[in-house]
């Protein structure tokens, strides 16, 4: 053995083979032609995946046996695994994936008259800390893979079973789990790739939402390099509010994250744009913050010239252990959503889904081997907090 051979890194003698999961069309086309392959092959390799939801080669009946074997030897289909999976009592059903290390995250699906949402996750754990985000407080440890974003879709395709296309059970996808998907910007794009593709998932373009907390150079990226529903999460009609629940809002100010959203519109001159409000008592759910933001939205559909290119999603905030946060009052939501509707702001209420195994927005948690700490010191609030309440129980005694 030589010196040199002896210090040759064994990854790179024998690199791990390639997940066939972490490729979009043209990566697969691409790496069929790079083991001597047509791009037919590559297509045919897709559909197995995702239309059949199929991952051993022996079962690619119209492969040929040599073929098989080459791709047995070449690369790998390797789903992220399913630790522990949990039906709602409303039809909600929740995944805890597997990822490496002792890190796991979630995703969601749930289904509605006519359709099914699933909400994806695009990193373990989210470096943005908003305030009343059960992920925010678990802190981050990385970004997803294109494997491990699309993978999600796939697990839950997969459960719900091979299906006729017009009556598949998947008919949307919302970047709404744990995560900032603007901060893992190339591996959500590639997956949204494959969730759009027809040799993929083949959700139309407007089926596929992203929802950000509002990364401007980011949105202007992702008007450029992909199509897909932009959903922005708002949740105060003012820098002072909205810098308190998602400190993201420092670096971009309302008026530049509604200046992104303009532009992103732009672009895409039939689509609109969703501004999410988790409805907090007392917080952010009074009528002075209705008529603020009826003015903000009237503005973003003044500057794209016509009705509802702007609309608002009201959450009804979902409480996790330890929040300080509490949901609004039920009337106090409806007089919200009243006063945004009279001034033709197009309002929803979201219903809350899949409470009941800590499924709905922002209680997504998984298990976040935490790099920044925050769990720590979100730790230490709660101790400090229970102590302070046993305080006033003591002196009330
Ligand atoms: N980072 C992205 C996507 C993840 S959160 C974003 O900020 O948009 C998806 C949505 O759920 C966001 O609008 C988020 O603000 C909202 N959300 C977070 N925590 C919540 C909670 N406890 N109750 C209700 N909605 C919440």
């Amino acid at each position: 053995m030589t010196d040199e051979s002896a210090i040759v890194n064994p990854a790179r003698v024998n690199p791990a083979p390639v997940n066939l999961f972490e490729l979009d069309r043209a990566g697969m086309v691409a790496f069929f032609a790079g083991i001597g392959e047509a791009r037919y092959r590559a297509e045919q390799v897709m559909k197995w995946i995702y239309h059949r939801h199929v991952t051993n080669f022996a079962e690619m009946t119209d492969l040929g046996k040599p073929l098989r074997a080459k791709l047995l030897a070449a690369c790998v289909i390797e789903p992220p695994k399913v630790v522990f999976e949990k039906p709602s009592a409303d039809g909600t059903h929740k995944w805890l994936l597997g990822m490496d290390g002792g890190n796991a995250i979630e995703a969601v699906f749930i289904p509605d008259k006519g359709r099914g949402t699933l909400c994806v996750s695009s990193q373990v754990g989210c470096g943005l800390a908003c305030t009343f985000c059960s992920t925010g407080t678990q802190g981050f440890n990385r970004n997803l893979s294109t494997a491990e974003i699309i993978g999600q879709v796939w697990v839950a395709a997969k459960h719900l079973g091979n299906v006729p296309h017009k009556q598949r059970k998947l008919t949307n996808v919302v970047m709404m789990g744990m995560g900032e998907p603007l901060l893992n910007f190339d591996n959500v794009v590639r997956a949204m790739g494959i969730m759009r593709d027809d040799l993929g998932f083949g959700l139309a373009n407007k089926r596929v939402t992203l929802s950000t907390a509002g990364l401007v150079p980011m949105i202007d990226r992702l008007a450029v390099e992909s199509d897909v529903s932009l959903a922005v999460s708002l949740h105060a009609p003012n820098d002072e509010l909205r810098t308190q629940l998602v400190p993201l809002n420092k670096k971009y100010p309302i008026a530049e994250l509604l200046d992104a959203c303009v532009r992103y519109a732009q672009r895409k001159p039939r689509t609109s744009i969703t501004f999410e409000y988790t409805m907090m008592k007392g917080v952010n759910d009074k009528p002075e913050h209705a008529r603020a933001l009826v003015k903000l939205m009237r503005a973003m559909d003044a500057k794209l010239q016509r009705a509802n290119a702007a609309k608002v999603n009201l959450i009804p905030f979902n409480p996790f252990p330890g929040t300080g946060y509490e949901r609004s009052d039920e009337i106090d939501i409806r007089n919200f959503q009243t006063l945004l509707l009279d001034n033709q702001v197009l309002t929803m209420v979201r219903r809350t889904r899949g409470d009941d195994i800590d499924a709905a927005c922002g209680q997504l948690k998984g298990q976040v081997l935490d790099r920044t700490r925050r769990q720590e010191a979100f730790r230490r609030k709660l101790e400090l907090s229970a102590l302070g309440q046993k305080g006033i129980v003591d002196a009330a005694a």
